[in-house]
C-alpha cells in the first residue's frame, strides 16, 4: 500500500512541474465534483417509495386463514417421502374428502402418481391455465425441534416437513378453488391442476405421465404456475424490504459422474497416483474453474432494482457501475438471491471410494449436481468436464439432463397480470424477474405453453427459505391465507 501512495505522490509532483498549480486544483475540483455526483447518484437511487411496502396492511381473511392452516396441517401429517406410495394414496383420498365441491365437479384424469384433474367451464372463451405443485417431500432429517410430520401451529407459523414446499402452496391452491366454487364465482376458463408425487426424485412418474397425457390431448395453456420464486420478506441489507422474485426460468438440474482410474492394491504398497487423488484434483478444478460467477444481464438489472433495499456502500457500487464493476461480484456474491443469477452452479455431492481403511481401489466416483443457467446447454458443460479433467483419467458421463429452458418475457401478458395481483394484494410490491433453482415439475411441461412463471405468492423471511429440505420447515398462517386470496383472484383471470 505505501508503494501505491508512493507512486500517487510521484505522479502528482511530475503532473505539478509539467502543468503547473493551477492545473492541479482543476484537476483536484474535477474529481472531487466527480465523487459528489457518484455520491448524490447513490442517495437519489436509495428513495424509492416501494420502501413503503407493508406485507401486513391488508389481513387475510380469518375463516380463510384458519381452513386453510387447519388443511395444511392435515397434509403435512401424510409422511409422502418417495418411498411410500400408499401414504400419498392416503393424501389424495384425503384431499377428494376435504374439498367436496371442487371433486364434485372435477374431472380426474390421471391418479397413480398424483393428482391430475381438471374443472371445465361452460363459456370457455380462453385458453385454459394449470396449477401445479407436488405432493411428495424430501425425508425429515435431523434438527428439528417441532415434529416434521405433526403439523405444529407455533408463533403464527405451521411447522413441517413439506410446509412452504410444497404441501403450502398446494393448499393454498385447493383452498382457493374450493372457496370459489362455495362462492359461486366460476372462473372463465378451463383450470387445470397438475400435483406430481415424485417432484423431489426427477417427476419421470408424475409430471412426466401428466405432460404426455396432456399433449396428446392436444391441451395448451395461456398460462403454468409452478413453484420457484416467492415473497422475500427482507432483502439485501434490509430487515424491512419485501420483493416478489417471480421466476421467468429455472435452471437445469443434471448430474456428472466422474469416475477415476487408479492402481489397485495395499495401501502400504502405492504406485503411482491413486484413483482418489485424481478424482480429489478433479473436485478442486471444479469448485475453483466451475463456478464462476458472473455479471449476467438478469443479475444486473436485478441489483438495480432492487437498490433500495441495499445499504449505502453496496448501493454506491451498484449506482455507479460500470466504474465499479470490479467489486460488484465480491460484494453480492453471497446473496443468494442475486449470486443465483449469476451462472450455472457444479456441486460434488457424492463420493465413493474404499469400504476399508488400508485399501487402495481401482475406481472411484464422484456425482457432481449442476444448476445450468437457461442459456447453458448439458451437452457444453460436459464437454467442459472433460476438457478441465482430460490429463486426470477420468471419464465423465452425464443423466438427467433435460431440454433446454425457455425464458418466459417480462413483457408477456401473464408475468404483467401475475405482478398487477400481487400488487393488488401487496401495493407497491416490486416485482422482480428471477431464474429459480432447482429442477421442478414445470420442466416436463415445456411443450404445453410460452408463459411458464416460477412462483409461489409465500412470503419467506431468509431462514424460511433455507428451512425447505432443512430442519424446522415452516410457513406463516397470515402468508398461507394472503396466498389463497391471490390464487383465487389469478383463478378467474
Ligand atoms: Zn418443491
Amino acid at each position: 500500500m505505501s508503494d501505491f501512495w508512493a507512486g500517487v505522490q510521484i505522479w502528482f509532483q511530475n503532473f505539478n512541474a509539467r502543468y503547473g498549480v493551477a492545473a492541479l486544483i482543476c484537476l483536484g475540483v474535477l474529481v472531487l465534483a466527480l465523487f459528489m455526483y457518484t455520491i448524490i447518484k447513490t442517495v437519489i437511487a436509495g428513495q424509492s417509495k416501494e420502501r413503503k411496502v407493508q406485507l401486513r396492511a391488508k389481513m387475510a381473511d380469518e375463516k380463510i386463514r384458519l381452513r386453510a392452516a387447519e388443511s395444511l396441517a392435515d397434509m403435512i401429517s401424510y409422511q409422502t417421502t418417495p418411498d411410500d406410495r400408499n401414504e400419498l394414496k392416503r393424501l389424495i383420498s384425503y384431499i377428494k374428502k376435504r374439498y367436496p365441491k371442487l371433486f364434485a365437479e372435477a374431472e380426474i384424469e390421471n391418479s397413480d402418481c398424483g393428482l391430475l384433474f381438471c374443472l371445465k367451464t361452460k363459456n370457455n372463451l380462453k385458453k385454459p391455465l394449470l396449477f401445479c405443485g407436488h405432493l411428495d417431500v424430501v425425508p425429515a432429517g435431523e434438527g428439528w425441534k417441532h415434529p416434521p410430520f405433526g403439523g405444529k401451529s407455533d408463533g403464527g407459523k405451521i411447522y413441517g416437513r413439506g410446509a412452504c414446499d410444497c404441501k403450502g402452496p398446494v393448499t393454498a391452491m385447493l383452498e382457493a378453488i374450493e372457496s370459489l366454487l362455495c362462492e359461486g364465482d366460476r372462473p372463465q376458463r378451463d383450470l387445470w391442476f397438475a400435483f406430481g408425487g415424485d417432484e423431489e426424485t426427477g417427476g419421470e412418474q408424475g409430471a412426466a405421465v401428466f405432460a404426455e397425457l396432456l399433449e396428446k390431448k392436444g391441451v395448451t395453456f395461456d398460462l403454468i404456475l409452478d413453484e420457484g420464486g416467492y415473497i422475500a420478506k427482507s432483502h439485501s441489507d434490509s430487515k424491512d424490504f419485501p420483493i416478489a422474485l417471480i421466476g421467468v426460468g429455472e435452471k437445469q438440474s443434471c448430474y456428472f459422474n466422474l469416475k477415476a482410474s487408479g492402481q489397485g492394491g495395499h495401501s502400504g504398497m502405492p504406485r503411482g497416483r491413486t484413483a482418489l487423488g485424481a478424482l480429489a484434483e478433479a473436485v478442486c478444478r471444479i469448485e475453483m474453474i466451475g463456478n464462476k460467477k458472473k455479471l449476467t444481464p438478469m443479475a444486473k438489472r436485478f441489483l438495480v432494482q432492487s437498490m433500495p433495499a441495499m445499504s449505502f456502500s453496496k448501493r454506491y457500487l451498484v449506482a455507479n457501475m460500470p466504474f465499479t464493476r470490479p467489486f460488484l461480484k465480491k460484494a453480492f456474491v453471497n446473496d443468494f438471491e442475486v449470486s443465483s443469477l449469476m451462472g450455472s452452479t457444479l456441486v460434488p455431492t457424492r463420493v465413493q471410494g474404499s469400504d476399508a481403511d488400508n485399501m487402495l481401489v481401482s475406481t472411484a466416483e464422484c456425482v457432481v449436481n449442476a444448476q445450468l443457467m437457461p442459456s447453458q446447454s448439458a451437452e457444453k458443460t460436459l464437454a467442459f468436464l472433460k476438457r478441465l479433467v482430460a490429463d486426470l483419467d477420468i471419464e465423465v458421463t452425464m443423466s438427467g439432463a433435460t431440454e433446454k429452458v425457455k425464458l418466459t418475457s417480462t413483457d408477456s401478458e401473464m408475468y404483467k397480470t401475475l405482478c398487477e395481483v400481487l400488487k393488488e394484494r401487496y401495493p407497491g410490491i416490486p416485482c422482480l424477474e428471477w431464474i429459480s433453482s432447482g429442477c421442478s415439475d414445470a420442466a416436463h411441461y415445456g411443450n404445453l405453453s410460452d408463459s411458464i412463471l416460477y412462483f409461489t405468492p409465500i412470503v419467506m423471511e431468509k431462514k424460511t427459505a433455507f428451512s425447505a429440505h432443512g430442519a424446522e420447515e415452516r410457513i406463516s398462517e397470515e402468508s398461507l391465507g394472503a396466498a389463497v386470496e391471490i390464487y383465487k383472484k389469478l383463478m378467474v383471470i
